[in-house]
């Protein structure tokens, strides 16, 4: 493996991770094994200090019994049977002298204790020590026993077996372990592998992101686990970022296009006068036409600013009790010339009473909007129907019925958006931007403003606000 890659493996959550169980590993293997070596040396030890009693006792018995000649006797046999490699006898006076002992060719080396002795003799009855003789891989357990009065016997044993056992357990834990670390490194570094999978998923599509492809999504697992719910929220996030994006994309094209639009006439305008105008008539003409032209404009781009700021929040509703027959009749009253000019009837059906608490100015605007569309989109010869009731629930309800164009199902659900115009409808001068307002403002009310409509035969609309204003401040969605 490349250095490069090496040292870029080394700052990874997965291998610091791993680091982390091989060291816990290794550490508890070495609390392990302290523990067992402790135990198993201190078992051994306490049960050769036991046989090395037992038998002080059977010499203390002989002594007793049958003399020191026996004791001899005993002494030989003794370590004839078990051999003389394995263990000696040596019988002391309490002076330290020798004055008997098994065969200790083997064991010249050890010495007598005259610190043992005097331990011995001063007031206990056994004294142990371990041995360890140069040159030799054993080690002796060395007893001190008082078998009778100025009779020290002087026990050795090899602990060879011991040694043996404890270096096997040596030998068997540290390979144990080595293998046991290797596995262990190899399983946390496929778990944490497994666990930091899903965030770099996560980074590799926020990477590919910001390279521009908003369209990528993260893969969701279905353990159900924190790294499937960070991918899933991560992925509703995008979703979410994804559709802002396309919208803001849409509504800045269609602003290009919509002030394009009059800007290119009013230029077109001034280029035709300048090139072939001669008299101030035509300069009239122009001036009225670009007043005209700019009055549009500046209407559109001022209804963008309400629509913004009314679903933002930032136009506050100046609320206050509104009489709903009267606004609605006045509404009518001001639309009926435009709708008589264009041959159509326009009927209003009200309530004497319907008092409710709205922004009136707010509420007029709405209903403008809604009756203006009905005069524009209704052939001459049709009839448009204003009335408004109360719900059940106790709202105040407005439908604006006309017998005009209707408009086409696939359209129905845009026509709130802003500048979604309907393709049948563009004869007819407008910006798109009426009933996007009129949703906005609606919603500010906490209302609610719907449509149905049949190609051909009509479109009713339908303003539901409520009368009262709910405790919670405006709540406005935002719809971007
Ligand atoms: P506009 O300025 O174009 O009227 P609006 O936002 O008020 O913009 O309306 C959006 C579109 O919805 C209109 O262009 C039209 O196609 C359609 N529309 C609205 N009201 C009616 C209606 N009463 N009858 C038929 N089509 C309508």
């Amino acid at each position: 493996m490349p250095l490069k890659r090496l040292r870029s493996y080394r700052k990874t959550l997965a291998f610091r991770l791993t680091l982390w169980y091989a060291g816990v590993f290794a550490v508890s293997a070495g609390v392990a094994f302290l523990l067992f070596y402790t135990l198993i040396t201190a078992v051994f030890r306490d049960r050769t200090d036991q046989e090395l009693l037992a038998q002080a006792r059977e010499f203390s018995a002989t002594l007793s019994s049958r003399g020191m000649e026996a004791v001899r006797n005993l002494a030989m046999l003794e370590a004839q049977a078990a051999g003389v490699k394995k263990v000696f006898f040596r019988l002391l006076s309490s002076r330290g002298e020798v004055f008997s002992s098994s065969n200790m060719s083997y064991w010249q080396d050890i010495d007598i204790r005259q610190e043992a002795i005097k331990e011995l003799l001063r007031d206990r009855n056994s004294v142990f020590e371990t041995v360890s003789i140069p040159n030799r891989k054993d080690k002796i357990r060395v007893a001190h026993v008082l078998i009778g009065t100025g009779v020290i016997l002087q026990i050795g044993q090899s602990m060879e077996a011991d040694s043996r056992f404890i270096d096997a357990f040596k030998n068997i834990f540290l390979v144990t372990t080595v293998l046991l670390l290797g596995l262990a490194a190899g399983v946390g570094w496929f778990m944490a592998r497994r666990a930091v999978s899903g965030v770099e998923a996560v980074t590799r599509t926020a990477q590919e992101i910001s390279g521009g492809t908003l369209a990528k999504r993260v893969p969701v697992g279905t353990r159900g686990d924190e790294i499937d719910q960070l991918a899933a929220t991560f992925n509703q996030m995008l979703g979410r970022i994804q559709t802002l994006v396309t919208e803001i994309k849409e509504m800045s094209d269609n602003i290009a296009h919509d002030l394009k639009s009059p800007i290119t006439r009013i230029r077109g305008m001034a280029e035709v006068t300048l090139t072939t105008g001669k008299g101030i008539e035509e300069y009239e003409n122009m001036a009225a036409g670009t007043v005209e032209e700019c009055d549009r404009l500046l209407d559109m781009i001022n209804t963008m600013l309400m629509i913004t700021k009314t679903e933002s929040g930032v136009h506050p509703l100046d609320y206050q009790q509104v009489d709903m027959p009267r606004l609605v009749r006045d509404a009518c009253e001001l639309m009926g010339t435009v709708a008589e000019d264009r041959g159509l009837t326009l009927a209003c059906e009200t309530p004497e009473t319907l008092p409710l608490v709205g922004d009136p100015r707010m509420i007029q605007r709405i209903l403008a909007n809604l009756l203006d569309n009905a005069i524009k989109y209704t052939p001459f010869g049709g009839r448009v129907k204003v009335s408004l009731s109360e719900t059940d629930g106790g709202e105040a309800l407005v439908t604006v019925h006309d017998t005009g164009m209707g408009i086409p199902p696939d359209d129905l659900p845009h026509i709130f958006e802003r500048f979604y115009r309907c393709d049948q409808s563009r004869s007819e001068p407008g910006t798109g931007l009426g009933l996007s307002l009129a949703r906005a403002l609606t919603r500010a009310h906490q209302g609610d403003i719907t449509v149905t409509s049949t190609l051909g035969q009509g479109s009713t609309f339908t303003l539901i606000l409520p009368k009262t204003r709910s405790n919670q401040t405006s709540s406005i969605e935002k719809h971007v």
